[in-house]
């Protein structure tokens, strides 16, 4: 504490990002990075930039990177924000586009960066349970009376449960709300969703936003996106050029865009996570445990006889890291980052030692 912080930031709860060990041989499955490399195209880029250019500036408008996600996404380049990371994206529309008359709604339980946000943005909020089968109900996020969103955020599928919403469903969200914007947070979309990128042209209220993080193996690289009708995006233009101009590098620019051509090795490479995921979940099964349906690069599990914090401290004297969780509203759950097929064997070898 320090008597110079502004009132603000006596105030805020930051996030606390994920564990980062510096320690090679650990089997690391707790921040949800693909266990498989980046495309090498992208690292080739990366790698031809890295000249005299970087003294200069990078493109402020990141249009090359904007070129190739339109054509990707099937759509205009008007309809496209990038930013250094899908969080900085969201804060981006925290800062543009949340209504603070009303209410910020969200599921509880979601990804904790939301009310993080909604701390240093001052921007109130209400959370919506899931179900009790740990999903997202449409319902629950339309008008209720006077009881309306302000604007709804929520991740699909939803971290850190994997569980997904059907497109249908987001489509019953959008419309049902038009006054509000709809934030759909599609980190983990590509390991077996469906994107409601589809539904931009249609609906003026919604943006969903994806990261690099993911299934493009560059978390390290810090690069995110938002797409939208052009109004949205040009909402968050003016806080970009009110707050840092060249958000991405040039390095982030050049390895993003060869990422995005190189559309086998994307698909090849999240092929093999969800292939993974599928025989863990399996064996996982044989061992007891119960597993949320998953449509995302990790899953959520819980076994009914052993408390999730003792495996998950079992399993880290076996230098193998994963993530519990004990909250207010939920049981104790593990949330296990699909890894390469070996690192799951070894995570199944410990389990069943543990056990
Ligand atoms: N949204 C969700 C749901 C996430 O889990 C994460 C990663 N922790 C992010 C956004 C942020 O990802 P990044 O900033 O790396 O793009």
């Amino acid at each position: 504490m320090s008597r110079f912080w502004s009132a603000v930031v006596h105030g805020l709860t930051p996030y606390v990002p994920g564990e980062q060990p510096k320690i090679d041989n650990l089997v690391k499955l707790n921040t949800n990075e693909h266990p498989y490399g980046p495309s090498p195209r992208a690292l080739e880029a990366i790698r031809s930039a890295t000249n005299d250019s970087l003294r200069l500036y990078p493109d402020p408008n990141a249009d090359a990177l904007k070129a190739a996600l339109a054509q990707r996404h099937g759509v205009q380049p008007t309809q496209i924000f990038v930013g250094n990371g899908s969080d900085e994206v969201l804060a981006h529309a925290f800062m543009a586009l949340l209504d603070h008359e009303r209410p910020l709604w969200f599921p509880d339980i979601t990804y904790s960066f939301y009310p993080v946000y909604c701390g240093l943005y001052g921007v109130a909020h209400k959370t919506i349970p899931l179900t009790e089968d740990y999903a997202i109900r449409a319902d629950d996020y339309l008008p209720q009376g006077h009881d309306k969103a302000g604007a709804i955020i929520f991740p699909n599928p939803n971290a850190p449960t994997g569980c997904l919403l059907p497109l249908a469903e987001i489509e019953r969200i959008v419309a049902g709300n038009p006054d509000a914007v709809v934030l759909v947070d599609e980190a983990y979309v590509d390991f077996g969703g469906e994107s409601a990128i589809a539904l931009v042209n249609q609906y003026p209220n919604l943006l969903v936003v994806h990261t690099f993080s993911k299934s493009r193996s560059l978390a390290g690289l810090r690069v995110g996106f938002a797409v939208g009708h052009p109004a949205l995006i040009e909402g968050l233009e003016r806080v970009k050029n009110s707050f840092n101009s060249y958000p991405l590098d040039r390095l982030a620019l050049a390895g993003a865009v060869a990422s995005v051509e190189d559309e086998d090795y994307f698909q090849d490479s999240c092929r093999k996570v969800i292939a993974t995921r599928e025989q863990l979940v399996a064996d996982l099964a044989t061992l007891g445990f119960e597993v949320l349906p998953s449509a995302a690069n990790f899953i959520f599990t819980r076994h009914p006889q052993h408390d999730a914090a003792t495996l998950a401290a079992a399993l880290r004297q076996r230098a193998i890291i994963v993530r519990h969780f004990k909250l207010a509203r939920i049981d104790q759950f593990l949330r296990i980052t699909i890894g390469t097929d070996a690192q799951c064997a070894v995570l199944v070898a410990a389990l069943k030692e543990i056990l």
